[in-house]
């Protein structure tokens, strides 16, 4: 059996879940009839402490209309300059909303007030105007990195005194809230909108669901229908996302362990560096500059051994743990290192 670390996105449903996929009531989505769909929009508006919630076909699709909403083509954005919006999304920021990024220097994906003060511009208008804070909570390109709580307060109190609004990119939110013991909402409160995926670590095969004001969702319907986002009878895919609330939440705490077994037994391999301290989540980074043997190399190697996973340069591998991979699984692919980083250079 194939030992697939590449992401958290390679997960199948389960058979439970596709129980629940079979069996679910549906109606015409974008007619606000689809009762698994309406059903999921309540429970997650709930759980992030938003009046109201939109489902979407992807977590893509929640932050390029989310920034459109926020903004007017010539605005700009302040996020991490590790953010999937700038890196993973083709694009969109620029193609889509208009808005122009500017990156905030963050330690493993998290910046501080002090970094949204420091982004301030002076007033007139040779400027373009800012409008909106994205945070990424957990950082993928940080490592999984969880966003304290106090440090969340403390950026969105700096953006309102500037007038910006606050977004959060919570693509493995739910990370975050097991890692932490923080709920959800908690983190919703400091945000004007707020997304979680329910492919990742909740282990669904579509979708996301994105939550803000009335206000906010009313005017993010206006972009789903533009956009071709709304669906007729998704209640097979937001059913797959009710289970999913059910019974993949806890058990991210799992996923959690498994990344940090797997962090402690690479490192103690000749050759392969990994910042411990920084193994938070779910995700792993390691560099194996020290072995000799290139990155992609070692990829290659431990494939070979069905142990899957993805180089991002010469010298960094990221490993993911999720609903696919138990602990034998960590403890093969371990070993398979071991061999892959003792072999021929
Ligand atoms: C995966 C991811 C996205 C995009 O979500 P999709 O559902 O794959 O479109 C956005 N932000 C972060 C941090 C992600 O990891």
């Amino acid at each position: 059996m194939t030992v697939n670390l590449y992401s958290d996105t390679q997960t199948r449903p389960t058979p439970a879940m596709r129980r629940a996929i079979a069996e679910a009531p549906v109606g015409d989505e974008q007619r606000g009839e689809d009762p698994s769909v309406n059903a999921l929009c309540e429970r997650v508006a709930a759980l992030l402490g938003k009046e109201a919630a939109m489902f979407l076909p992807s977590g893509t699709m929640c932050n390029e209309i989310a920034l459109a909403v926020h903004c007017r083509p010539g605005d700009e954005v302040l996020a991490d300059v590790t953010s999937h919006l700038i890196h993973f999304e083709a694009g969109g920021p620029g193609a889509l909303a208009g808005v122009l990024i500017k990156t905030l220097p963050g330690t493993r994906g998290v910046f501080t007030a002090a970094d949204v003060d420091g982004a301030a511009r002076g007033g007139g208008r040779h400027a373009p105007r800012q409008r909106l804070v994205s945070l990424e909570n957990t950082s993928n390109g940080g490592g999984g990195t969880v966003w304290p709580l106090a440090t969340v307060a403390a950026v969105a109190a700096a953006a309102r005194r500037r007038g910006l609004a606050v977004h959060m990119d919570g693509a493995r939110l739910m990370n975050a809230v097991v890692a932490s013991g923080t709920p959800a909402a908690a983190y919703g409160a400091h945000c004007d909108s707020i997304w979680i995926d329910l492919t990742k670590g909740l282990g669904c095969p579509v979708g996301a669901v994105l939550a803000g004001s009335r206000a906010f969702i009313d005017e993010a319907w206006y972009l789903k229908h533009r956009w071709g986002g709304a669906m007729r009878q998704a209640g097979i895919l937001a059913a797959a996302g009710l289970h999913a609330l059910d019974h993949h939440v806890d058990r991210l705490a799992e996923d959690h362990a498994n990344a940090r077994r797997l962090a402690e037994g690479l490192a103690a391999l000749p050759g392969v560096a990994i910042d411990l301290a920084a193994v938070a989540t779910n995700i792993v980074y390691l560099d194996v500059a020290g072995t000799g043997i290139a990155a992609p190399e070692i990829v290659g190697r431990l494939a070979a051994e069905g142990v899957v996973l993805g180089a991002f340069d010469d010298r960094t591998i990221r490993a993911v743990t999720h609903l696919d991979v138990d602990r034998a699984g960590i403890d093969r692919a371990v070993a398979a290192f071991a061999v892959a980083v003792s072999g021929p250079r």
